[in-house]
């Protein structure tokens, strides 16, 4: 365990040495882009390369000799396009099975999908989300099934210091006690909302792999228990509907961060990914109407209820 998600992520790219070659999503977490672009390339000269890591093609010409290293995360932040571990992990192998595969696997946590089993080397989570579970902890965890890279990674997490506390420890502990039955509640929670929001005339889309509409609902049934805890949508119209809806919520708390008991609103464009230039996020998809809800273990018909009066005020 580790100070934080971010720790974690640190003290893996460590292990990686100059010239080495990564290859990584195009719309990660932004505070692992902003180390990967702004410490990660221009300090230690490692070369990333951003791409569509759901294109095989894409993946497959990408990889070079120099490859030491694939970051994935699946479902992205806020898109939620699911990419196929176990076929990464066959191309990638295929080729050379020295590089390493790690997975960010924060958005579902272990009990929606379990990385390891499908055939990843690594997995990171901030346990500052799922795990923890009450917005009262950060820290970040790296798990490993493999023995070598786990001396090699410990070695280098012990001399680097971004160890986490005793006092956060206990508090993560008691929150992975209740994982499985806040995830539990927090997935059926999350389909229903997907659900009303279909339907509702006020929404464009929304985008839940959970949905049966959705293009990655079968792949993410193969390699996924649950479909998770985050909905995200957008609304028709753009800036001045986001902000109706989001100030009309009540049960919702409009924050940025995911994973809590507590439901929670956010609006990528002016908040999580407002550092993401305007036409990258066009090109994602992040639009201004675009809406990104982790939802809680609230009563059900609280949470329907709240999110329906608050798209009738749009
Ligand atoms: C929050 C988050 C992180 C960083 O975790 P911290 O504990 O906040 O440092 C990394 N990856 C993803 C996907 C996250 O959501």
């Amino acid at each position: 365990t580790l100070s934080s998600g971010m720790a974690a992520i640190t003290g893996l790219i460590n292990m990686l040495s100059t010239g080495d070659e990564v290859i990584c999503m195009d719309d990660m977490y932004g505070g692992t882009q902003r180390f990967f672009r702004k410490i990660s390339t221009t300090n230690h000269n490692i070369n990333y390369k951003f791409i569509q890591m759901n294109n095989a093609d894409l993946l497959k010409s990408s990889l070079s000799e120099k490859t030491r290293l694939i970051w994935l995360e699946t479902p992205t932040n806020p898109t939620l396009k699911v990419t196929d571990i176990r076929a990464v992990v066959k191309m990638v192998k295929d080729f050379n099975k020295d590089i390493i595969i790690v997975v960010d696997n924060t958005f579902l946590s272990p009990y929606n999908c379990q990385p390891l089993t499908l055939g990843a080397d690594f997995v990171i989570e901030s346990a500052t989300k799922f795990l923890g579970g009450h917005s009262d902890v950060v820290m970040g965890i790296t798990a490993t099934n493999d023995e070598k890279l786990w001396e090699r990674l410990v070695f280098i997490n012990r001399t680097s210091g971004g160890v986490s506390s005793p006092f956060d420890c206990y508090m993560a502990i008691r929150g992975i006690k209740t994982l499985s039955i806040r995830l539990e509640r927090q997935n059926q929670n999350a389909m229903k909302i997907a659900q009303l929001l279909e339907k509702n005339p006020k929404v464009e889309k929304c985008l839940y792999p959970g949905l049966e509409s959705c293009e990655f609902h079968n792949l993410a049934k193969s390699q996924q228990k649950g479909f998770g805890a985050i909905v995200s949508f957008v609304v028709k119209g753009g800036m001045d509907e986001a902000s109706k809806f989001l100030t009309s919520l009540k049960v919702f708390t409009l924050a940025e961060s995911l994973g809590s008991v507590e439901s929670l609103a956010d609006h990528p464009a002016s908040m999580t990914h407002a550092s993401v230039p305007a036409d990258i996020r066009q090109e994602l998809g992040v639009v201004d109407g675009f809406i990104r809800l982790s939802c809680g273990v609230e009563d059900i018909e609280d949470l329907l209820k709240d999110v329906e009066q608050a798209l009738a005020k749009i």
